[in-house]
């Protein structure tokens, strides 16, 4: 027999804390996804059908996927992923199948959360242009929202950055039949993404995140995550001279007062492009 995963293992493990500048949107998913999952005796009590699927649109690296990890560990719901571009990629006839196994195992392990990552890539519009296996994956896809019970007690959240490429029946009531739209971050959402991020970093006394978080314009989530790693690094590259690189150790005074310091972020910061602009230069 196959080696069996603990089903603690794929529990996610982020937390609404983990997520910066969302917080109205936070409030939204709870409501629309956490308060069914947790307490269905509400709804069916009231007599109304908690949403089976939730539609994120919003520009890469905004946070949707640590969202949906979010809110499944905060509704103590099993979480199951799926990355569009990998399911679409196998060959005919296999794709469907995947696909039906993935919402039947979400399905006998309810509560639970189906991820769906970049669905614009299984659900494109039909027309023209795509081809049979993309009409039929679409179709796969359609009557297993249809199939889904209100009662079972499973969300499909899906993920797009081109809610314009979707098939429009995918929005129709009883599939994803709600939207949230994530945005780029702005001041105050950048200086909480930058502490979530340094949380665990020793930090310097000369380091301003609200300094940071104003230079940012543009950086989304996942850009402002890499420019902390990068000051990180910086800080190593600065203190690689007190290494004993003979001995192979860290001095334990070097490691004690190692902290990242403002120059660290700041030349992390001219290196770590905002990933929109990298899109735009790519097509010019
Ligand atoms: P994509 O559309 O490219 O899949 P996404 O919107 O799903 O992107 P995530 O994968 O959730 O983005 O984010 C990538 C990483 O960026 C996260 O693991 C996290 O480190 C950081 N990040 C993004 N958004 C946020 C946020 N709002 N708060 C904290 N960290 C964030």
């Amino acid at each position: 027999p196959e080696y069996e995963e603990p089903k603690e293992a794929r529990r996610a493990d982020v937390t609404y804390d983990d997520l910066g500048g969302l917080g109205v949107t936070i409030d939204q998913i709870r409501e629309m996804v956490e308060l069914p999952l947790r307490y269905p005796e509400l709804f069916q009590r009231l007599g109304v059908d908690p949403p089976k699927g939730v539609l994120l649109h919003g520009p890469p690296g905004t946070g949707k996927t640590r969202l949906a990890r979010a809110v499944a560990n905060e509704s103590e719901a099993q979480f199951f992923h799926i990355a569009g571009p990998e399911i679409m990629g196998s060959a005919y006839g296999e794709s469907e199948r995947r696909l039906r196994e993935v919402f039947e195992e979400a399905s006998a392990n309810a509560p639970s959360i189906l991820f769906i990552d970049e669905i614009d890539s299984i659900a494109p519009k039909r027309g023209q242009v795509t081809g049979e296996a993309e009409r039929r994956l679409v179709a796969q896809l359609l009557t297993l929202m249809d199939g889904l019970e209100p009662r079972q007690n499973l969300v499909v959240i899906a993920a797009t950055n081109r809610p314009e490429a979707l098939d429009e029946a995918l929005r129709r009531p009883g599939r994803f039949d709600r939207e949230i739209i994530i945005g780029v971050p702005d001041q105050p959402g950048r200086r909480e993404i930058l502490g979530i991020h340094t949380r665990a970093m020793p930090l310097a006394e000369d380091v301003d995140l609200d300094e940071l978080a104003r230079i940012t314009y543009g950086y989304v989530g996942a850009d402002l995550a890499a420019i902390t790693r990068e000051a990180g690094i910086e800080a190593v590259r600065r203190i690689m001279p007190q290494l004993n690189l003979e001995e192979g150790t860290v001095p334990p005074e070097v490691l004690e007062n190692l902290s990242v310091r403002r120059d660290d972020f700041i030349a992390a910061h001219k290196r770590v492009q905002p990933s929109a602009m990298r899109e735009i230069m790519v097509q010019m």
